[in-house]
């Protein structure tokens, strides 16, 4: 996630430098660990009728899970940020079977988003859970000036943008059980453990819908089939987006080996085609820096809130990128579009708590945007050290949690700005070889799990012999964990 800078002006580039190239560093023996299989996974299936014009949603959602714990289970667990918004969500039936049993109740909130759902007898270790959600979700109005996480449900006048509107399962751990967290309206408090989602939306005619994963183009769009319905399938997903508009036109490159959908309104169709780019060059990228892209298709879709959010396999970016793209690098739609596309790395593959520690993701995220600017527009380095970190004057620690922040936007640029003054100090410090292997050695390492501080740090630690204590101390606070480097 990320948020557009007010007001920034696009400067005349002060340098002119040749690009330098990143290290070949030769990676270390780290095996690509195997991906879990499909058939392992939660699967979550929605139906979704779209009533755009009255701008409200009728939801049919199935879960399907097995209880792959040690544990017996009394209740699955879900997180359902929109019912922070009173009167958004509305859960009208829900249906809970374990084997011949079934229990048909209205369980109750806790801390107004966490959902306890009990089941009707205690699951078994190895025993899957079928539940079945009905619900209406009353899209809420939004400001094109709202900041995530307040913007990423709601509508525009050009546009209805479904983010965390469902029940989503919370992470499980062993020693844990089911991970809550007490909603805060700030950042992007949530957190995903990984499922297969099938998603089919209905809508009035007209109406272009937006969603991540494989195409079944064959009505014309991509997502929409013969049957007039909009399907969309990802595996291994972290969180899901539905986004909905009759100004969408898509531009489309499937010769890439990772086939791309640029959303963009209408009016917009310079940014459209250079949003498909950036992604295209974005991903070229990150694949070279941390590793293979770790999903099967991208949507990059421009949004009516201000900012950037990402889901598996879609990103989306605000409408004030597109409506004040210049035609070239450098520029806010270049920084987010980078930034939401890095993401499919760090939250999609390597997933956090972003409720808890959301630096982890958003440190890398938003360093990406100054790599991208590097390789491809390093004229732009400059520009964009001073419109995206240095004139908010950030301070405070990288690791803060959303709750010591009460308004969105002084968290994010003030985390975020000092993550990369953070990461720039790191590289300095370190060199770019043990820097860049760091990264990729730890994408590898810890690809399709949740990371925590410590596996960062115990990666890190590992990378190189230089001292960086001081900026660990400078930059983070109440780590807890031993993070000096080798001796
Ligand atoms: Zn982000």
């Amino acid at each position: 996630m990320t948020a557009a800078p007010p007001g920034a002006e696009i400067a005349e580039p002060t340098t002119v430098g040749d690009p330098t190239p990143y290290p070949t560093a030769t990676l270390a023996p780290t095996p690509m660990p195997t991906p879990p299989p499909v058939e392992s996974l939660p699967s979550m299936a929605f139906e979704v009728e779209l009533f755009y014009g009255e701008r409200w949603m009728r939801v049919h959602q199935t879960v399907d899970l097995t209880n792959h714990s040690r544990s017996v289970w009394e209740e699955v667990v879900f997180s359902v940020p929109l019912h922070y918004n009173q009167g958004a969500f509305l859960l009208d039936a829900l249906e809970v079977t374990v084997g011949e049993d079934v229990l048909t109740e209205l369980p109750g909130w806790e801390n107004q988003t966490i959902l306890r759902v009990p089941l009707p007898r205690p699951a078994q270790p190895g025993e899957p859970i079928h539940l079945d959600f009905r619900y209406r979700v009353l899209i809420p109005p939004i400001e094109k000036t709202s900041w995530p996480p307040q913007g990423t449900t709601g509508w525009t006048p050009e546009v209805i943008q479904a983010g965390e509107w469902y029940p989503s399962l919370v992470p499980y751990n062993e020693d844990e059980g089911w991970q809550t967290w007490l909603y805060h309206p700030v950042g992007d408090p949530t957190a995903y453990p990984l499922v297969n989602v099938d998603l089919t939306v209905w809508a009035e005619d007209g109406i272009v819908i937006a969603s991540g994963g494989p195409i079944d183009g064959l009505g014309g769009y991509p997502g929409l089939g013969v049957d007039g319905g909009w399907h969309f399938r990802v595996e291994r997903a972290r969180g899901i987006a539905l986004y909905a508009s009759p100004f969408y036109e898509v531009a489309i490159d499937e010769q890439y080996h990772v086939p791309i959908y640029s959303y963009y309104f209408r009016d917009h169709p310079e940014a459209g085609q250079a949003a498909l780019e950036i992604a295209r060059n974005s991903i070229d990228l990150f694949e070279r820096l941390y590793g293979p892209y770790p999903y099967t298709t991208l949507s990059v879709v421009e949004n009516g809130f201000f900012g950037g959010m990402e889901y598996t396999e879609l990103v989306s970016v605000t409408d004030y990128a597109y409506a004040t793209y210049p035609g070239e690098p450098p520029s806010i739609l270049h920084a987010l579009t980078a930034h939401e596309v890095a993401h499919q790395w760090w939250y999609g593959a390597v997933g956090n708590h972003q409720a808890r520690e959301p630096w982890l993701d958003e440190t890398i995220a938003f360093y990406s945007e100054v790599l991208y600017l590097e390789e491809y527009a390093p004229e732009g380095v400059d520009w964009w050290w001073r419109v995206r970190v240095d004139q908010y004057s950030p301070e405070g620690p990288v690791n803060a949690s959303p709750t010591d922040y009460r308004s969105s936007s002084t968290f994010i640029v003030y985390t975020y700005g000092q993550s990369a003054r953070f990461m720039r100090g790191l590289r300095e410090r370190i060199g770019d070889e043990d820097f860049f292997n760091f990264l990729r050695n730890y994408y590898i390492r810890y690809q399709w799990q949740m990371v925590t501080a410590e596996d960062f740090f115990s990666t890190l630690r590992e990378h190189t012999d230089a001292d960086y204590g001081d900026l660990v101390e400078l930059y983070f606070q109440d780590l807890n964990i031993d993070v000096s480097s080798r001796q």
